[in-house]
């Protein structure tokens, strides 16, 4: 993290405020789980008396003797108590009447069905735990996850946690080098994968590719392959095995294995968007009570809900609220296999159409192109059955707020925009629907018992700065695997050891709501002036032609910095040069001149990485002539070709 050139200590400029308020349905309100807004209030006075109430709706083994012990930057949460998070995502609904309850409802790419009940999940992930077992799998044992979205992969991480095995998710669209490196950091003994996947229409050959890291993976003893399709592939004998064969095979029941609290549940990488992930380790305790209570209180969670998070199980939303906090809830989920424009691009509203979702939490990425494809695709179906809507990934632009909750939620359903990290494990900020406004592109406030500010660079309170927590919460990360100096490093120097650097910028206004204003390694400067990215591309983003921005610094001899822009354009607009010089006046007429961008470069899409998220460094080396940096987390190679090439035409023209 760098400071201005000039060495000067500066906040982030506040330039842009979104004054437009929304207040919850009164019927939402009526109903909601939470309609009592002295929560705040009452967890404030006592945070860790609220966790605990809070660790209550789990099943313990035996109790905690102590809620928090915090050594910063070290915690600890609910200091010797013992639990099993299989246990709580699956036994406990089969002993309490929810057995025959649907867990997940699963659709395949092609259109497959397949319901799994809260007892189907109980037979499967006993099976493979003791599978596991029988293959050598102990307590504390890494074992590496790559697979499709496929009901097999909750069971896989599942029957980890039964055993105390720690698991670690590999997205399945990562590349063989990114997957054996993640299984080597690990030290992992067992790869469970399947034979492949679908991905629009082709077939993603997961085993096939995982073939490639295995040559390189001396620790991997066992391999475990879903049959997905009946993909061609070829076995090891002696190390590879077929999940249905192992599960004929194992024994039906597989006792659950009493974790400390502190025990690690998982391990996983983040996104990559600014530089080498980094290998964030979870715990069991804290973990399941921090991602239980929110997803029971920010998505209203009731128990007709039909609960739809569209992420991918191979990050951290999809570990927290795909798995572990919608089982834990006894909740019925949907799950869906493909892509959000396959065969068309009206798929999932056809999904929600069909399997009456209620609620649906997706990224600000996803809804920037369903706006960018047009209103004809949510319009033809009835999204009557939703509820709630929610978003979590990026700061959402004020436009795509609207356009989500007018055409998706067609102004029935509350809006909660999430923040959180993979590193923060659960929702730190955010509105709770039945008893906050909405106030679009605001994330609203710090959940209860979770405490934040923005700080300047000082550590004290701004209205604009650096997103920081200000007191441990109890999903919290706990060490970055194999690199303890690191953890301490990159999350805790910047101010006291007890205070959380974030890493975003943040603005905060007077009635106490939070906006997000992008990352610190993105931030412009600008003659002087520290400008975060996210309002000169909501100033872009706000016009009618404009789907999706993407702004950049570039050096420039008179201020310091220039703007360059990125934009993507709506179906059926050109992109002109007229556009690119409308698009520069409005982001005058928006927020001001200082944010005019001195150039607009129109682009088919932006790069971003494989969790959808704009890679706005590598734009920046595009912009700069510079060479690409780490792109072994970008989805899409040929977006950064293209527009390498069209910045050099632009820049020879
Ligand atoms: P890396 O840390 O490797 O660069 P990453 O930060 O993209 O990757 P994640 O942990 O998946 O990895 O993403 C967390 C980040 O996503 C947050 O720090 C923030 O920048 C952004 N983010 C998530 N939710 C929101 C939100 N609701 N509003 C604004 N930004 C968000
Ligand atoms: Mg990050």
């Amino acid at each position: 993290m760098s400071d201005d050139s000039a060495g000067r200590e500066q906040d982030l400029s506040r330039l842009l405020v979104e004054e437009r308020v929304f207040q919850p349905p009164p019927d939402f309100a009526a109903g909601a789980v939470v309609a009592d807004p002295s929560v705040y209030e009452r967890a404030q006075a006592d945070p860790e008396a609220f966790w605990a109430e809070m660790a209550e709706q789990l099943d313990w083994y035996e109790k905690w003797e102590e809620v928090l012990r915090w050594d910063p930057p070290h915690a600890e949460w609910f200091v010797g108590g013992k639990l099993n998070a299989c246990y709580n995502c699956v036994d406990r609904h089969v002993h309490n009447g929810r057995r025959n309850q649907a867990a997940i409802i699963w659709e395949g790419e092609a259109g497959e069905r397949r319901t799994l009940t809260y007892w189907d999940l109980y037979r499967e992930t006993n099976k493979l735990a003791n599978a596991l077992k029988s293959l050598g799998v102990a307590k504390g044992d890494r074992v590496a996850i790559y697979m499709p979205m496929i009901p097999e992969l909750p069971i896989a991480m599942l029957a980890c946690a039964r055993i105390g095995a720690i698991h670690s998710v590999i997205f399945g669209g990562f590349s063989s080098e990114a997957l054996r490196d993640r299984i080597l950091d690990a030290g992992a003994k067992m790869l469970i994968t399947a034979d492949g996947g679908y991905r629009r229409g082709q077939i993603i050959p997961l085993k096939h590719d995982a073939d490639y890291a295995l040559r390189e993976t001396p620790s991997i003893e066992h391999v475990i392959i879903v049959e997905r399709g009946r993909f061609p592939l070829r076995i090891v004998s002696g190390r590879d095995h077929w999940y249905h064969r192992l599960l004929q095979e194992a024994e039906s029941y597989c006792e659950p294995e009493p974790m400390d609290a502190e025990d690690i549940l998982y391990t996983l990488y983040t996104s990559g968007t600014t530089g080498q992930p980094k290998g964030i380790v979870h715990t069991t305790g804290g973990y399941m009570t921090g991602v239980l209570a929110t997803l029971r209180w920010i998505f209203d969670l009731k128990d007709d809900d039909v609960y739809w998070c569209t992420a991918d199980i191979g990050w951290v939303t999809g570990h927290s609220y795909i798995v572990y906090a919608p089982l834990a809830a006894g909740a019925t989920m949907l799950m869906y296999e493909g892509a959000p424009d396959w065969p068309e691009r009206d798929r999932f509203w056809q999904i929600v159409e069909e399997h009456g979702v209620t609620i649906f939490y997706t990224a600000p990425t996803a809804i920037r192109a369903f706006m960018k494809w047009g209103n004809q695709y949510p319009q033809a179906h009835d999204l009557s059955s939703l509820r709630l809507l929610g978003t979590v990934g990026e700061p959402i632009n004020p436009e795509a707020w609207m356009w989500y909750y007018e055409h998706i939620g067609r102004e029935r359903c509350p809006v909660v925009d999430t923040w959180w990290q993979t590193e923060t494990g659960m929702i730190l900020l955010t509105t709770l629907p039945g008893i906050d406004y909405m106030r679009p592109s605001y994330a609203g406030h710090p959940f209860p018992g979770v405490s934040a500010e923005v700080l300047n660079e000082a550590g004290e309170p701004a209205a604009s700065g650096y997103l920081a927590i200000t007191r441990p919460w109890p999903a919290m990360l706990r060490t970055i695997y194999n690199d303890p100096e690191r953890y301490v490093e990159q999350y805790w120097t910047k101010w006291d050891k007890a205070t959380y650097f974030t890493s975003d910028g943040a603005k905060r206004e007077e009635d106490g709501y939070f906006g997000l204003l992008g990352r610190v390694d993105d931030v412009l400067n600008v003659s002087g002036h520290r400008i975060g990215t996210m309002e000169v591309e909501s100033a872009l983003v706000d016009h009618e032609a404009v789907a999706e921005a993407a702004v950049v610094g570039v050096a420039d001899e008179v201020k310091g910095q220039a703007i360059a822009a990125f934009v993507t354009v709506k179906e059926g607009n050109e992109p002109t040069p007229e556009l690119s010089e409308q698009l520069r006046s409005h982001v005058v007429d928006k927020i001001g001149a200082i944010a005019r961008p001195q150039s607009v470069m129109f682009a088919g899409d932006l790069p971003k990485t494989r969790s959808g998220k704009i890679m706005r460094r590598l734009l920046r080396d595009i912009a700069q002539g510079q060479v690409l940096g780490d792109v072994t987390t970008l989805a899409d190679a040929s977006v950064v070709e293209e527009l390498k090439r069209r910045y050099e035409e632009q820049e020879d023209g």
